[in-house]
């Protein structure tokens, strides 16, 4: 009666709020339910999205991020599974497995004589304390056959304040022997300057926070001048996250920046049409040559 009667917002509300958990209490038990099935149906898909060199404006790399495909559901973005994974323990296999696919682009990639190219996969705080982690992750790169500098391990800034030095030990480890460590998201965490200095990363990745927070605030664009002088003195390579306008890219060239991602160049694609459109860079590369951003 109540549901029927009320007309105030305050009753449909609460069916409203109430509806929307229960959509997603069904979506977190189907995704518990076919965690497994969804991988031997290759359902988590690999995307690229590419990483631009801005003082060549070719493409240096790709940063892989997992899209899921579920027939009732379409195409699912990681923020609405990734932390339901880290909360029931099965995100290493997750990172685990994107890192397969990877392997496996960057193994045909190799394959067919073309220049090599890097590819940043990201991963949990959580994987790095499975107990097999360094095992894993090598026993992956070198059944491809990959040369290490091919693969970048992604973490976020807060990443690091979190772990304990184990952890970070074992990511120098992994720099030592080759591969590239990345701090992602970073100005959106509290690393102090004086941390900053002594861990084993070779790019810092600027939050994309800041290039939308620049479109309204000006003086922004001295914070970002500032952490492009600190990444250097740090002697680590920059990449700006969500560069979306032709005058940022303008902006982040005249400053000096090494790299950018965003929508500007493209979004996340599948891995099919991302080898299609490093097939047709090359193929002009010529042309290329003289334009000063790429175009895809
Ligand atoms: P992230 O690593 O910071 O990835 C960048 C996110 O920014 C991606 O969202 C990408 O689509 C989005 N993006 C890129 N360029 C632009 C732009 O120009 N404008 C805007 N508005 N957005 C842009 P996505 O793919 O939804 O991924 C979200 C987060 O999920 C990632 O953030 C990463 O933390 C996590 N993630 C993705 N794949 C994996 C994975 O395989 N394992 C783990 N552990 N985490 C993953
Ligand atoms: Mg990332
Ligand atoms: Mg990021
Ligand atoms: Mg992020």
């Amino acid at each position: 009666i109540a549901h029927k009667t009320a007309k105030a917002g305050g009753i449909s509300q609460i069916v409203w709020y109430d509806q929307k958990l229960l959509n997603r209490l069904k979506l977190e038990n189907y995704l518990n339910d076919h965690k497994y099935k969804a991988m031997t149906n290759g359902q988590f898909r690999l995307y690229l999205q590419p990483k631009v060199d801005l003082v060549s404006g070719r493409i240096s790399g790709a940063e892989s991020l997992v899209r899921l495909e579920l027939p009732d559901y379409g195409t699912l973005y990681p923020d609405s599974f990734i932390p339901f994974y880290e909360k029931i323990g099965f995100i290493a296999e997750l990172d685990f497995y994107m890192l397969n696919r990877t392997c496996e682009y960057l193994q045909r990639h190799l394959g067919k004589g073309l220049p090599p190219l890097t590819i940043s996969v990201n991963f949990s705080r959580v994987t790095f304390y499975h107990r097999t982690f360094y095992d894993t992750f090598l026993e992956i790169a070198d059944r491809y056959q990959i040369p290490y500098g091919c693969i970048e391990i992604e973490v976020t800034e807060s990443f690091f304040s979190e772990v304990d030095d184990s952890v970070i030990q074992l990511l120098s480890r992994l720099k030592d022997m080759g591969f590239l460590i990345s701090m992602d998201d970073f100005g959106s965490g509290y690393s102090s300057l004086n941390m900053l200095s002594k861990l084993p990363i070779q790019i810092i990745k600027l939050d994309r926070e800041f290039l939308k927070e620049m479109e309204r605030n000006d003086s922004v664009k001295g914070v970002i001048t500032w952490a492009v002088s600190l990444a250097h003195v740090l002697k680590t390579k920059i990449i700006c996250e969500g560069v979306e306008l032709p005058e940022q890219v303008d902006f982040l060239q005249n400053i000096g920046c090494d790299y950018g991602q965003g929508y500007y160049w493209s979004k996340p694609i599948p891995q099919e049409e991302f080898a299609l459109r490093l097939k047709a860079e090359n193929g002009c590369l010529q042309f290329e040559r003289d334009k000063k951003h790429i175009v895809l």
